[in-house]
């Protein structure tokens, strides 16, 4: 892959490695800004542990971009920087909106696919298909690494090699997705906590005290996946806790956790207050998929049929998607990155998107839009100017502020 020139502009392409959340939009960035780009994305030839199929911008686990509320959170008030900023990701978002209360939930195949679409037909942009299986080779001056948690391992050690540091890693973990026509609605019922929203976000399957501690008896005897040697020191995310490590933590965990029963009524016996709750959260536009929230796992496939056919309403569930875990790559930013993203060791190479060290789709996206702009200022000769530290959501990313301690990943 040499570099490609175009008449538009004349300047030689930046190469963009993973079409990700960060890469895709890192790419738009630069070609708004009159700078053509090479993206290498490496599926569907090559896949990862958790992504499915070969579109850019792949959500891999829950279809949601969390609040969008702008006055009242801080990743609502990161989403309207965004749009303002132009952003790929979340104007693709916006069009693929599926209802979710305040929150900003897409179809994904439709939000992937809207992202491709827009990049294929920027003419600024040429897609590549393929593993970049080693460092770029010194021709690419101008290099945006957005490989992401699931970095390919022959990649990661190039990185390591490189950087002289192991990536810091944790565990990470999908949630289960069920068919909604397999849900009996005698037990179930739609409702958003506290009505917000539209009433059809969400469907609850309410439990019993019995039932809820039948439930747990069982979870914490199910047979989970093996960790492998080199796995087993790594950490777990806080913020996205598999549902039986959870349950280890005390019987009542999950009752006053993802299973919390407040805000809701349930209208087949409105006088009796569940003592749990599941709530499955809609995951495609037609509304015929719904994940169950808060429920990723390490199960074994078998025993997460079994133990989540124990709840109310599940009974006969049927699973588009089981959950799973995954090891998650980042390096330690503050220390190997300048405030434009590059890396000090080698800075023709900058780094956006999870890798960086931050955490979530619209965090790893915001660090694509910003290492973009950079690497298009740079391009046009001007001095990109990183976001000031503190304040703002979009300008508070540990991955550009030399001073903040080594990164561990925020919650999403
Ligand atoms: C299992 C799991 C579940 C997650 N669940 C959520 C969630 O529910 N909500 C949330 O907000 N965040 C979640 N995250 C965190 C994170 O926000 C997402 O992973 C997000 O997609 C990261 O964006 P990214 O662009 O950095 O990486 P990605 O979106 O993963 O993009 C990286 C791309 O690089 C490609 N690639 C990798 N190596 C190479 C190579 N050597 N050559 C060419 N291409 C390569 C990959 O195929 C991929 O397309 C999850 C992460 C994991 C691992």
């Amino acid at each position: 892959m040499g570099m490609k020139t175009t008449q538009t502009t004349g300047c030689a392409a930046v190469h963009v490695i993973g079409g990700g959340l960060a890469g895709s939009e890192a790419a738009w960035q630069l070609a708004r800004r009159g700078v053509p780009v090479i993206l290498c994305e490496m599926r569907p030839v090559r896949s990862t542990a958790a992504h499915r199929g070969g579109g850019l911008a792949e959500l891999v686990c829950s279809n949601s971009f969390r609040s969008d509320d702008a006055e009242a959170n801080a990743v609502g008030l990161l989403h309207e920087e965004m749009r303002r900023a132009g952003s790929l990701i979340l104007s693709a978002a916006d069009a693929t909106r599926v209802p979710a209360g305040s929150a900003l939930a897409v179809d994904r195949e439709a939000f992937s696919a809207r992202v491709e679409a827009a990049l294929a037909a920027e003419p600024l942009v040429t897609i590549r298909r393929g593993e970049v299986a080693g460092l770029p080779p010194p021709e690419w001056d101008s290099v945006i690494i957005a490989t992401g948690p699931l970095t390919a391992p022959p990649f990661a050690e190039a990185m390591r090699a490189l950087t002289g540091e192991d990536a810091l890693a944790f565990f990470d973990a999908i949630a289960p997705v069920v068919y909604r026509d397999s849900i009996d609605f005698a037990k179930a019922w739609y409702q958003s906590r506290y009505d917000k929203g539209g009433g059809r976000d969400y469907i609850n399957c309410p439990l019993s005290r019995e039932q809820y501690e039948a439930f747990i008896a069982v979870l914490l005897s199910a047979e989970a996946m093996e960790f492998k040697d080199w796995e087993k020191d790594t950490p777990y995310f806080e913020g996205c806790l598999p549902i039986e490590v959870m349950a280890v933590r005390g019987p009542e965990t999950l009752a006053h956790g993802p299973m919390k029963p407040v805000g809701l009524t349930n209208p087949h016996a409105p006088d009796r207050r569940p003592y749990a709750v599941v709530q499955l959260r809609q995951d495609n536009a037609l509304g015929t998929l719904y994940n169950i929230v808060g429920f990723q796992t390490k199960l074994r496939h078998g025993e997460q049929v079994r133990v989540f056919r124990m709840i109310p309403g599940l009974e006969e569930a049927e699973f588009a998607r089981l959950g799973g875990l995954h090891r998650n790559t980042f390096v330690n930013s503050p220390s190997l990155l300048d405030a434009t993203l590059r890396l000090k060791a080698r800075p023709a190479l900058r780094l956006a998107g999870q890798i960086t060290g931050c955490e979530g789709y619209v965090e790893s996206a915001a660090i694509g839009l910003l290492a973009g702009r950079f690497a298009a200022a740079a391009r046009h000769g001007s001095a990109p100017v990183p976001p000031p530290a503190g304040g703002r959501p979009l300008a508070r990313s540990s991955a550009t502020t030399p001073a903040a301690p080594r990164p561990k990943p925020s919650s999403r």
